[in-house]
């Protein structure tokens, strides 16, 4: 067992002792967020050559794109979180009808107690420490479980967590999902969760018996749309990072192309480029390439490559974890590929012949997380967005939205429900209290009983 693996029978004391030191109030103040913020950056600055190692062990990220996601950006994320938190904790202040003056009413962001951050592996730093900056900068304490799938990751952050982080107030559990559902059988005063609907379903379960409010980030099929008058070079060169970036292991990723008919050929070719230009004629060479997680994942998706006819790619070495980027063309919707979340390095690049079969295609399947239109005719892109439902989308780009600090950030239906990132993540955690303020000079009897009988009775 790791030192830091509480054992489950413990949970309920883990939870006590948090929500008694939440009670004492020592989190609230605007200068413990500060200071956690602040030692939040310096735990990943510190020791960012240990995020690095661990992702590559756990991932084989490079260095570059863990950075860009995992590492420095936290850190970015959660100075951004100190920078603004005066302005976030802010009441909001307006007026009061006629009859309640005098009087003012005052919104107040409280925070909510003790939470949960149950996270998955792909991102697995970005995916528990970018909620926690909303929990700490809403006043919290919180638990955070990372995902067993990436061990090497989960370890750093319960090696790190008691070096710099308020050790009252935060903690790290390891373990898989006997650990996960003992934690969720607690009473929490909120919980977030990152990964699949399947899950999802159950943590909502868990945190219903409590009426636990939750943030839920899902996935789903995030489709792509490259319309005849897009950039076609640009769009190859987006859309390829965005579906290969962490080997396809992204929750936003391309999952799926639907390419206008004209356009569909050179496209193709354009893409083709692309991935040849990125990772070179042999990808497993490239150290900017990435692995499936683990054996099962791989296996998984090796089972989905017989979905289509291979344009490009298609080799595999479960020894090396490794599946070449791979693009899919003549794929049937009724093929495994097109049933479920890919998350991992295969494209389907499917053929449309209008903006209303679009349309159609989004509305008839479960509301994805992100929706990418690549047009240079805008009014095709807002009539898309304008008939269809995600919980994000992109114009002209893909899958790196979350990156926006002040994007909210998350899904709609199947793909999740609550948004995060920035402020959105502060309002996540807490509680708009409303209050209402009144004077006491004036107390006018006509809103008190008796009234007076209706006029013409
Ligand atoms: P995972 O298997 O790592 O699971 C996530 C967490 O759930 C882990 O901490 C795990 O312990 C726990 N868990 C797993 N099974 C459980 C069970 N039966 N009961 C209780 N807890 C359980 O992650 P995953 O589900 O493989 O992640 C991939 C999915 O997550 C994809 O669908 C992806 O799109 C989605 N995702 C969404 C986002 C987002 O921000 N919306 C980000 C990343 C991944």
């Amino acid at each position: 067992m790791n030192v830091q693996q509480v054992p489950s029978t413990d949970f309920g004391k883990l939870v006590a002792r948090h929500r008694a030191y939440f009670l004492t109030g020592k989190t609230r103040p605007v200068d413990w967020r500060e200071a956690q913020l602040t030692a939040l950056a310096a735990m990943i600055t510190d020791n960012a050559k240990d995020f690095h190692a661990a992702l590559w062990t756990d991932l084989r990220r490079n260095w570059i794109e863990a950075d860009l996601i995992d590492v420095a950006t936290v850190a970015h994320e959660a100075d951004y979180a100190r920078q603004q938190l005066k302005t976030w904790m802010r009441p909001v202040v307006t007026n009061v009808p006629q009859m309640m003056q005098p009087g003012e009413v005052r919104v107040r962001f409280d925070p909510l107690g003790v939470g949960l951050i149950i996270g998955a592996w792909n991102y697995p730093f970005f995916l528990t420490l970018s909620p926690l900056i909303g929990a700490i900068a809403g006043g919290n304490a919180a638990v955070i479980k990372p995902s067993e799938i990436a061990p090497a990751c989960a370890d750093v952050l319960a090696k790190l967590f008691p070096r710099y982080m308020d050790k009252d107030a935060f903690s790290v559990v390891l373990g898989a999902v006997p650990e996960t559902t003992a934690l969720l059988e607690q009473k929490w005063d909120h919980i977030f969760y990152t990964g699949g609907p399947a899950v999802g379903k159950i943590v909502m379960a868990a945190a219903a018996k409590h009426l636990t409010p939750v943030v839920l980030e899902l996935g789903g099929k995030c489709p792509t749309i490259v319309h005849s008058s897009a950039n076609l070079a640009v769009a190859a060169n987006r859309i390829a990072q965005g579906r290969w970036l962490n080997a396809g292991q992204t929750c936003t990723g391309v999952d799926h192309v639907l390419v206008f008919k004209d356009v569909k050929e050179q496209f193709l070719s354009l893409l083709k480029d692309s991935v040849i230009q990125f990772y070179g004629k042999d990808p497993s060479r490239s150290p900017d390439y990435g692995r499936m997680v683990s054996e099962r994942h791989h296996a998984r998706i090796v089972g989905l490559l017989k979905s289509g006819e291979v344009f490009l790619g298609g080799q595999h070495d479960s020894k090396d974890r490794y599946i070449a980027p791979t693009i899919l063309v003549n794929t049937p919707l009724d093929s495994p590929v097109m049933q479920e979340e890919i998350f991992g390095p295969i494209l389907p690049v499917l053929e449309v012949g209008s903006v209303e079969e679009v349309i159609n295609y989004v509305n008839a399947r479960p509301k994805p997380l992100g929706l990418y239109v690549f047009a240079e005719d805008l009014e095709v892109a807002e009539r898309i967005l304008g008939a269809t439902e995600s919980g994000d989308a992109g114009i002209n780009d893909c899958t790196i939205h979350p990156l926006v600090p002040e994007l909210p950030f998350g899904g709609v239906g199947n793909s999740g429900m609550g948004k995060y990132h920035g402020e959105w993540g502060f309002r996540a955690y807490t509680n708009a209290r409303g209050v209402l303020y009144r004077g006491t000079a004036e107390d006018p009897g006509v809103r008190y009983p008796p009234y007076p009988s209706k006029p013409g009775t």
